[in-house]
Order: structure tokens, then C-alpha cells, then sequence
């Protein structure tokens, strides 16, 4: 049971092109740093993600390249 909760993904849609990806917690997420970089496979906008613990949803923030 443990083994599926660390490698639980979350459905995001990309601020810039509005594609969807899943996406997982970053190791510095699973220890408290609540933040990511990563970039967008459609479009290469960087994406700047954060994890929304209340809503245990990834909150994306793009910057277009
Ligand atoms: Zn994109």
C-alpha cells in the first residue's frame, strides 16, 4: 500500500498550451520542499509546480519560452 501512494501521479494541464500530463511529486517534495521545475513536453515552457496539499492537486505555474 505504501509502494502505490509513492508513486501516485497527478493529472495537470499546462498553463501555456493547455495540454495534459501527469506528473509526480519531486523527491524535494516528498521531503517538505513544496516545489518543482520542469518543462512541458508540447510546447517547452517552463513549468514551475507546487503541491496543493489541501487539495492533493499540483498547482502549475508556465512560463512560455
Ligand atoms: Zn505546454
Amino acid at each position: 500500500m505504501e509502494d502505490k501512494a509513492k508513486f501516485k501521479t497527478y493529472k495537470v494541464v499546462c498553463p501555456v498550451c493547455g495540454k495534459t500530463m501527469w506528473t509526480c511529486k519531486s523527491i524535494a517534495m516528498e521531503n517538505g520542499i513544496n516545489a518543482g521545475i520542469g518543462d512541458c513536453p508540447y510546447c517547452k515552457a517552463i513549468l514551475y509546480m507546487s503541491f496543493n496539499e489541501e487539495n492533493q492537486e499540483m498547482d502549475l505555474k508556465g512560463v512560455k519560452k
